[in-house]
């Protein structure tokens, strides 16, 4: 478990990460997802202290990491970056290498632990294991730095936009291949990316930043249905070419053909009702009676609202089409 309590980062006067609360839990897959410069590598390098905080505290398992040994805290929390950072003239198995030669396992048990891990991302460790890192594809590259961040077995892993350089058949390999590990290792994963497409395949929770503060935390599904504020809608439209906004009941009633009082009811929703549940129930009664949340009145909606209302949008989104 990470938690953050009210942590602030200032370079001079400027807060880039501001008052920022949360908890990681273990086993969990977090993605910090936001414009550049929102303070997601600022956030995520404070966890293993390559950079220092300001002011607030941050805990793993409890204990602050300003009370671990440095060196201990750096060696339990993998760490895989966008710029593929491994030694170009090493072998793949030195580079895997690298924390458990610094731990001083044994030589059987960290040849094994190369074989393993070779398999568990389909690549044969016997064609593999005495390759040269510069021999090898982007994508490979990329996947062996996922691989030596789980070399030593740590608990927790931050990962920084590891995949935005990689091209999109390539990405999605990956992904499915890091959220496989994560679920078969148990890791606590933190991931930053500014790509919401991977931030829902991959995140149990996203946490969506915007100028060094937390503007939603959530599942992708509670994010999509209920974006939280404007800035958040406004990430979700720009990051996701088929996002359309969940339209309710509401959205019909604004229209100025929807005025008639209702006395009689066959049928009772709410204005905050998806328009799925308008259409169930109008395919059932000729009318249903809407109680308004914003007017406090009630209303009278048919079916020929509703196909009014569903005309309107396709030749408005037909309009749109040209604007590109
Ligand atoms: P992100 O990863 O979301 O793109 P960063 O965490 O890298 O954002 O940066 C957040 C903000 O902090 C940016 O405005 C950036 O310019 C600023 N910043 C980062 N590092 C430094 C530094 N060493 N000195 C001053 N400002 C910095
Ligand atoms: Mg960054």
């Amino acid at each position: 478990m990470i938690t953050f309590e009210n942590v602030y980062k200032y370079y001079d006067d400027t807060a880039v990460v501001e008052d920022f609360s949360l908890t990681i839990n273990e086993g969990e897959f977090f993605v910090l997802i936001g414009p550049s410069g929102s303070g997601k590598t600022t956030t995520l390098k404070m966890i293993n202290q390559l950079i220092d905080l300001s002011k607030g505290s941050i805990s793993i398992e409890g204990k602050k990491i300003s009370d671990y040994n440095l060196q201990e805290l750096r060696w339990n929390i993998g760490y895989v970056l966008q710029q593929i950072a491994l030694f170009p003239n090493m072998t793949v198995e030195e580079n895997i290498l690298i924390v458990p030669e610094m731990k001083k396992w044994e030589k059987d048990k960290m040849h094994d632990r190369v074989t393993e891990l070779l398999e568990r991302v389909d690549m044969d460790p016997e064609t593999y294991r005495d390759r040269q890192v510069s021999d090898l594809s982007g994508g490979q590259q990329q996947r062996i730095g996922v691989v030596r961040a789980l070399a030593a077995d740590p608990a927790i892993i931050l990962m920084d936009e590891p995949f935005s350089a990689l091209d999109p058949i390539t990405k999605n390999s990956l992904q499915e291949d890091v959220t496989r590990l994560q679920k078969e290792l148990k890791k606590t994963i933190v991931f930053v990316t500014h790509d919401m497409q991977e931030a829902i395949n991959l995140g149990d929770r996203i946490c969506v930043m915007n100028e060094g503060q937390i503007e939603q935390v959530g599942t992708a599904e509670e994010i999509l249905k209920h974006p939280a504020n404007d800035f958040v809608k406004e990430f979700l439209r720009t990051g996701l070419p088929h996002y359309k906004e969940e339209k309710t009941i509401q959205d019909v009633l604004n229209k100025d053909y929807v005025f008639e009082k209702s006395e009689t009811s066959q049928a009772d929703l709410d204005s905050e009702a998806s328009l799925d549940d308008l259409t169930i129930a109008l395919s059932k009664h000729p009318q249903v009676t809407v109680s308004s949340k914003e007017s406090g009145s009630r209303l009278l909606l048919t079916r020929e609202h509703l196909v009014r209302y569903y005309a309107e949008e396709l030749e408005t989104e037909k309009a749109g089409v040209g604007n590109g």
